[in-house]
Formats: C-alpha cells, sequence, structure tokens
C-alpha cells in the first residue's frame, strides 16, 4: 500500500522490541517496561473458530520489561502481583499455576544453558512466594519458559489466561543492548490475556452478574408506578453524575415484579414507592433479592468504583 508492506502482527514481542531499540538507554531508564492493549492476528481455520474463546483477531493486554539480567527475579514477582490484584478485582479463580518448560523438537530454541537460566529464574520466584505449581515439558514458547495461570470453565477444560515469561532469546536476536553493554532480559508478562477469551470466562464464572464496577448496568430505576415516574427520571441521572451507569426501566415495561426480573443482573435496583418519590430518594434492593434500604445515591457509586 502507497509502496509500504502492512502486516498483521502475530504478536506484539517484536514491535516492543525495536521500540526499545529507537532509542539509546540511560542506566537509570532500567528496568524500561511498555505495555499496550494492541491487536494480534492468528491464522485458524474455520473449523477450530469458537465463541470469543478462539478467534482470528484478538486484542491483548500485554507488557514487556526490559531489565538487567538481575532484576528479572523482581520482575517476574511484580508481574505476577499484578496478575493476583487483577484477578481479585475480577473475581477470577486461577485453576493452577504452571511451569511451562521447553519440549523436544526443533520448534524450541536450542540453547539449554539459556532454557535452564531462565528456568531457574521462573522456579526460584514461583518457589519464593510459596504458592504450589505444577510442571509441564513441552509447554514453554519457542523462545524460552514461562508461569502460566490456567483457569478451568465450568466442564472443567483449561487455558492459559495469565503469562510470564523470562527470555534471554529476543534479546540476542534484535541485537538489543543494555546501557553500559550486556543484553538485557525480556520479561513477556500478560495480566489478562486476550479480552476476548477473558469476557467470555467472566460471562461464565458470573453468570451475568459481575462485579459492580465492571456491570454494563450498575443501577437501574423502577418507579413502583406512572405517578413516581417524575421523581424516577430524576434520580438516573443524579446517578449518572455521580459515574455510574444507571438507566430508568419505566412502568411502561410492565409490572414492578416483571421489571425486577428483568434487571434481576444489576447490581443496585432502585425502587421509588411513594414515599420515596416523596423524599427524592429510593429504596435499594440487592441482586440477592436483600434489601438495603434507603441508601444515597453517591454512596452506591462509591460501591460501583473499581478498587485498583
Ligand atoms: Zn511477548
Amino acid at each position: 500500500m502507497g509502496g509500504e508492506e502492512f502486516v498483521l502482527r502475530p504478536s506484539l514481542c517484536p514491535h516492543h522490541a525495536l521500540v526499545y531499540r529507537s532509542r539509546q538507554h540511560a542506566g537509570r531508564d532500567l528496568p524500561l517496561r511498555i505495555a499496550e492493549l494492541g491487536g494480534m492476528y492468528r491464522s485458524e481455520l474455520s473449523g477450530v473458530l469458537g465463541g470469543l474463546t478462539r478467534v482470528r483477531a484478538i486484542q491483548i493486554n500485554d507488557g514487556h520489561v526490559f531489565c538487567r539480567p538481575e532484576q528479572a527475579a523482581g520482575e517476574v514477582s511484580a508481574a505476577l502481583d499484578l496478575i493476583e490484584a487483577a484477578h481479585a478485582q475480577l473475581g477470577i479463580e486461577a485453576a493452577r499455576y504452571r511451569l511451562s518448560l521447553r519440549g523436544e523438537g526443533a520448534e524450541f530454541v536450542d540453547d539449554a544453558g539459556m532454557w535452564d537460566r531462565a528456568e531457574s529464574v521462573l522456579r526460584e520466584v514461583l518457589e519464593s512466594r510459596g504458592r504450589p505449581f505444577d510442571e509441564e515439558r513441552g509447554e514453554g514458547a519457542f523462545y524460552g519458559p514461562k508461569i502460566d495461570i490456567q483457569i478451568a470453565d465450568p466442564a472443567g477444560r483449561e487455558s492459559t489466561l495469565s503469562t510470564v515469561q523470562v527470555d534471554y532469546f529476543q534479546p540476542e536476536r534484535f541485537d538489543l543492548e543494555c546501557p553500559g553493554g550486556g543484553r538485557p532480559v525480556m520479561v513477556h508478562r500478560s495480566v489478562v490475556g486476550g479480552l476476548e477469551r477473558l469476557a467470555a470466562h467472566l460471562i461464565e464464572v458470573h453468570g451475568g452478574a459481575f462485579p459492580a464496577w465492571l456491570a454494563p448496568v450498575q443501577a437501574v430505576v423502577l418507579p413502583v408506578s406512572d405517578a413516581e415516574l417524575p421523581a424516577a427520571q430524576e434520580l438516573v441521572p443524579s446517578c449518572v453524575a455521580e459515574g455510574m451507569r444507571a438507566e430508568l426501566a419505566s412502568p411502561a415495561r410492565g409490572t414492578l415484579g416483571a421489571r425486577i426480573r428483568a434487571n434481576r443482573l444489576v447490581p443496585f435496583q432502585l425502587v421509588v414507592g411513594p414515599r420515596e418519590a416523596a423524599g427524592g430518594g429510593a429504596s435499594v434492593r440487592l441482586r440477592d433479592g436483600s434489601q438495603a434500604g434507603a441508601v444515597p445515591v453517591a454512596a452506591l457509586a462509591a460501591q460501583c468504583r473499581p478498587r485498583f
């Protein structure tokens, strides 16, 4: 196109290596961390495509840390901290941690010393965190071993969601240099993997009842009858002004019971009866059917914010 060649990225690593190489670095620049929510593409045959879990165009949350060899273990551990914090916010439980090692065959870079060094960094970090893990041969990346954090669907099928990898190979391939000489190490890390697979998993594990900060609609305002409609219509913008995603479910959409059922996955259901309309508030019903009473909008909004 216009004399230039365009390609679909099969991974983000080479681009980040080129970003690193594009300028000179000072000693204090390291570790240099680059993160991107970027597109990558896989040439999957149509027969193996499935829902959101096996797709051709992936938006991946990916990052690469360029550091000195002695900084690698600390960066791996920091990536695991970030992964565990993200899982807690998303309500995800890891099925297991896997140390994925080199297998036999030409698809793995042939340099035993390099594999051993990377493996010992990952093993040391896992052991120091005291978290049990399994080891599997043949599951490593072509350039190095990795820590894979496995998730399972309700049928018990496993897939990798998050990963941290130590790579001595690509810095060599891309001729990267540390300030003052020597090669940097590339720590690849993906906190939540591809967003398509993440969305599929979240829908399954939460059954649509997402944590409040993640819910597409966080508050629905339900006037009991047309008489409370004006008060309810005023409540919606006050919720929005507090930063909530809020909607109105007016009596035109059916009985109060039917509207509550239709909005049962919304974290906060704000019922406005005659008493609430007079006071300018609402009686709050939660997803489990329990009543929280008259909670101020600001307090609900606070519960809708992520706690990063
Ligand atoms: Zn990478």
